[in-house]
């Protein structure tokens, strides 16, 4: 008889606010699993130490499952295209139906499109949710039935939907009677190197950093979120992007602790929901045009650009050895930590490509396979809007001064002598632009002009808006 219910975690791996654990559990004895795919994890460029994240996580959450009688089996895999070898033994079992979370990205589509297929063909159902954001995609456009290109009228209209209805968050499921089960033997998974130890991945140590935040932090986020020397935001990225807790979760606990602060515009509360909201923006774009996952510029006419590729520069900048004080510092802060401020992720973003003239898709790559909050509809919208390519950007002409930026945003210059330590000694006026005095040789002069490369993108700009033009007239 077929009567085992199947849940397999993959970006949502937590006990609470999970639809496909609940569903599951709610249909009778439920097993769940997890692959680790390293061979695909590495073709989407995904970071070591968020590798390490999911697995410590992984991890953890089987012992978590195990309180509620749910025997999670780790499975060491390599690629998508393996999984179904995986899903071949545990047919004996008597399998009726797999649950799962959808993942957006077109190579996950394929893989449960191909698998949901041979399922069917063994007797097995398929139950999906689309629960990776607060509303899913399409589940509102505009007035034109299409998708929102522009962020402030999404914003509008998902608080609008969040007003009506609100948003529920599930409980976690309560625990099953145990079950008995023969498992095949299948190669369990590997632990990692434990280089993302820094972060926590307990539920509990999670909830209480995410209540802590809203109950301590969240009402300074406005006036402190710019600047990368305090830790004046919620580091929470690293676990929406794996799943370990849910953007529900995050708006629920906001809700409780805000009050009514949250209705109003100004507040701390209300930036910081925004930010949640950009986060479902980007998810939403990325559905509306998968192109994009295929690296293709939001605006059609940048695709034209003829960015200069030097590869000498683009060492620099990922070494941190640009000669500007702020993005080194940032570069470095990433490349130890896996970690940037958003604020910095801005900056070095607009310099990769609007002062060395680097496409800024060797950019993504390079944060992708650093970041340990690594998301492609977060990174290639955070990209796409730096270098004036995507939905909602930055004009083409808006150039961040890496100078202004550091002086406004490290006015003490604490962030900069934390992470390069050449320039320690220096007093604050000189920290942002050391060059006036006779420093270490060990720092790096700057390897451009500002204002001269600043006149260059425009031009590169201009070049490419003209071509576009002229190849609409010709059509
Ligand atoms: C070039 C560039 C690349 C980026 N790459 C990523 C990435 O790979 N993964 C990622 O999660 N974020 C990315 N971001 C967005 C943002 O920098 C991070 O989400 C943020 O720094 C995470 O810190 P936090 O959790 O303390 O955020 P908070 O300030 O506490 O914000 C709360 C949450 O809102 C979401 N959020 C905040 N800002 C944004 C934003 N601009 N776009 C989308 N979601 C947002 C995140 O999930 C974040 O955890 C990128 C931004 C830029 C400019």
């Amino acid at each position: 008889m077929r009567a085992l219910q199947l849940v397999w975690f993959r970006s949502d791996l937590r006990v609470y606010d999970n639809a496909a654990l609940t569903e599951a559990m709610s249909h009778g004895p439920t097993l769940a699993l997890f692959i680790a795919c390293p061979q695909s994890w590495q073709q989407h460029q995904m970071a070591p130490i968020k590798q390490d994240l999911i697995r410590r996580r992984a991890q953890v959450l089987e012992q978590e499952l195990a309180e509620l009688n749910v025997p999670l089996l780790l499975i060491e895999g390599s690629s998508y295209h393996d999984v179904q070898s995986v899903f071949e033994p545990l047919l004996s079992l008597g399998l009726a139906r797999v649950y799962t979370e959808l993942e957006y990205e077109l190579r996950e589509r394929r893989r449960d499109q191909v698998l949901q297929e041979w399922l069917a063909k063994q007797g097995v159902g398929w139950w999906q949710c689309d629960r990776q954001c607060a509303f899913a995609p399409g589940s509102f456009v505009n007035g034109s039935g299409a998708m929102y290109q522009v962020f402030t009228p999404f914003k509008k209209r998902w608080l609008q939907r969040f007003s009506e209805q609100g948003l529920q968050v599930l409980a976690k499921p309560k625990p099953q009677a145990p079950i008995e089960i023969n498992l095949p033997a299948l190669t369990r998974m590997h632990s990692g190197d434990d280089c993302s130890t820094a972060w926590p991945v307990e539920q509990n140590a999670l909830l209480k950093q995410l209540r802590r935040f809203c109950q301590q932090q969240v009402q300074d986020y406005k006036k402190l979120r710019d600047l990368p020397a305090l830790d004046a935001t919620s580091r929470l990225s690293p676990y929406l992007a794996i799943g370990a807790i849910s953007v529900r979760q995050c708006i629920a606990r906001l809700q409780v602790e805000a009050g009514t602060a949250l209705q109003q515009a100004d507040s701390g509360a209300s930036v910081w929901l925004s930010e949640l909201i950009w986060r479902d923006f980007y998810k939403h774009v990325l559905v509306a045009w998968p192109d994009l996952i295929k690296h293709q510029p939001f605006q059609a006419e940048t695709a034209t650009i003829r960015w200069h590729n030097d590869e000498t520069l683009f060492r620099a900048w990922c070494d941190g050895k640009t000669g500007y004080p702020l993005v080194d510092a940032a570069m470095r802060q990433l490349n130890q930590t896996g970690w940037m401020h958003n604020r910095l992720r801005m900056v070095v973003a607009s310099f990769l490509v609007k002062d060395l003239h680097i496409d800024w898709r060797k950019g993504e790559q390079y944060f992708m396979s650093r970041l340990i909050d690594g998301d492609f509809a977060a990174n290639n919208g955070g990209w796409q809007w730096a270098a004036s390519t995507g939905t909602d950007a930055a004009p083409y002409f808006r150039i961040f001064n890496p100078i202004t930026q550091s002086e406004r945003f490290d006015p003490e210059g604490d962030f900069i002598r934390n992470w390069v330590p050449e320039l320690a000694k220096l007093p604050n006026q000189h920290i942002h632009w050391p060059h006036k005095l006779p420093i270490s040789k060990e720092y790096p002069k700057a390897v451009v002009d500002h204002a001269k490369a600043r006149q260059v993108t425009l031009e590169l700009f201009r070049h490419a808006r003209q071509q576009g033009e002229k190849s609409d007239e010709s059509t």
